[in-house]
């Protein structure tokens, strides 16, 4: 059995509907099917989740919000009259909308999240109706009867292992399973989505849970590029990739898949394939255990802008037990996460994304480590990009990190920062941001 996630620009209009049908029923093993909310139809279309964000902002700030509330529910009008549906599946949608919001009005984070959701929910329900009206069994299941149980952590919620025994018996029912992505429910029965692009995560918790044979994910490039194809043109396709390279593309901006994907299924081996919904019969990329990378120890090459570095410096700070601890709470106090940690004998680094100092924050955090940690020098550095090198044949492959920095040596870019884990299946550098896409270019050239 398989289970098929489509993304939103699989699931954006009508044609895209009729795409998912055919490819769903062309095969007897996609049993379970994940659909995202509604994506953009066109460049500068805005995305069903985010016209939802708007909606709820509405209603939070006690703004008018019926136009919005009105272009939501134009969106799926467009999908039902072009698909030739009978219109009351509207009047669902409408009602469950003006419900979430009669019901959230006055608890702003719970109104957010079940709104965000609303999105692949109705879509769910919409495609499971459209596979009824083609004449074929399906069956729309929502994630609290599926038995997705996340922890209480609105917009960033967590799988709950006790999950998967209910999940497991999803494989018990008849027909086509349409599950909306993004969200699952709390033990005390709210609605609570995961992170943005969330739903990959449902369609690898639904996969892990009926032991799924392959997890499909849909979406709309024929493969995974080994580099972002709007830095380079034409890149080369991947066929394949390891859980463990593709978790540390997408961490570093990858974003076809989405990074917190891979550990249900990860977990028990089932293999990952990334394809087109728009050609589905270009094989994709595999995500799988192991490749064999004798001849490409390099899989692929990965960058983010939007980074920033804390850097301090203390005489004889490598005899000061406790400094990394007591500089790690100050942050851990601020609610921030950090990337890497850099160090020398006198100075360390921390790396973060920048967006984590708006507002007052970065005057606390500068001011508390100088005072509390007595530092010599604390300073800033903004705008860093960070270029990930990923690759699980690098482990043994001698010479790959002076390729590159041959490559950025000739290419004139100055690199801030080295960082190799333990694991040795990537290299990261840190580059200015307004050099990374030549940095990228350069990588390019020498491992492919
Ligand atoms: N619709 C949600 C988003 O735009 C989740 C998803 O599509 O995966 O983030």
């Amino acid at each position: 059995m398989k289970v098929a996630k489509f993304g939103g620009s699989s699931v954006a209009n009508a044609e895209q509907f009729r795409k998912v049908a055919n490819i769903v029923t062309a095969d007897p093993e996609r049993k379970f099917v994940v659909v995202s909310a509604p994506g953009k139809r066109f460049k500068e279309d805005t995305k069903m989740t985010d016209l939802l964000i708007l909606l709820a902002k509405k209603v939070i700030e006690e703004d008018v919000y019926e136009g919005v509330l009105a272009q939501v529910v134009a969106r799926y009008d467009e999908i039902v009259t072009d698909l030739g549906l009978p219109r009351d599946i509207l009047d669902v949608i409408s009602s469950n909308l003006q419900q979430i919001i009669d019901t959230y009005a006055d608890q702003p984070e719970r109104l957010m999240d079940a709104l965000k959701a609303s999105g692949e929910d109705n879509n769910a329900k919409l495609m499971a109706h459209y596979l009824r009206h083609l004449g074929h069994e399906a069956h729309y299941v929502n994630p609290k009867d599926a038995g997705i149980f996340v922890t209480d952590e609105p917009g960033n919620a967590q799988i709950l292992p006790q999950s998967y025994e209910q999940i497991a018996k999803l494989k018990e029912r008849s027909g086509i399973l349409v599950i909306p992505g993004f969200f699952g429910y709390s033990l005390s029965g709210h609605v609570v989505t995961f992170p943005r692009g969330g739903s990959d995560i449902t369609g690898s918790i639904i996969a892990a849970g009926v032991h799924a044979t392959l997890y499909e994910n849909f979406t709309d490039v024929d493969s995974i590029y080994c580099v972002n194809p709007s830095i380079v043109e034409n890149p080369c396709q991947l066929r394949e990739l390891t859980y463990r390279e593709m978790r540390e593309l997408s961490y570093a901006g990858f974003s076809v898949f989405h990074d917190e994907a891979l550990q249900p299924v990860y977990k028990l081996g089932i293999p990952v394939c990334v394809k087109n919904t728009n050609n589905p019969d270009a094989p994709g990329t595999f995500i799988v255990a192991t490749r064999d990378h004798r001849h490409q120890p390099v899989a692929g090459i990965a960058s983010d802008t939007g980074f920033c570095s804390i850097n301090i410096s203390k005489y004889l700070m490598n005899r000061e037990i406790g400094f990394g601890r007591r500089l790690l709470q100050i942050l851990e106090d601020e609610g921030i996460s950090y990337e890497h940690t850099p160090s020398g004998i006198d100075n360390m680094s921390v790396i973060l994304r920048e967006e984590q100092l708006a507002g007052d924050v970065e005057r606390r955090v500068l001011e508390r480590i100088e005072k509390e940690l007595q530092v010599d020098e604390v300073s800033i550095e903004r705008d860093l990009a960070l270029i990930m090198v990923v690759g699980e044949g690098m482990e043994r492959s001698v010479g790959i990190a002076a390729k590159a920095t041959a490559a950025f040596a000739r290419a004139n870019i100055n690199i801030e920062m080295i960082n190799q884990g333990s694991s040795e299946v990537s290299m990261m550098f840190g580059v200015k941001a307004d050099a990374v896409e030549r940095a990228v270019r350069a990588l390019y050239e020498v491992y492919f």
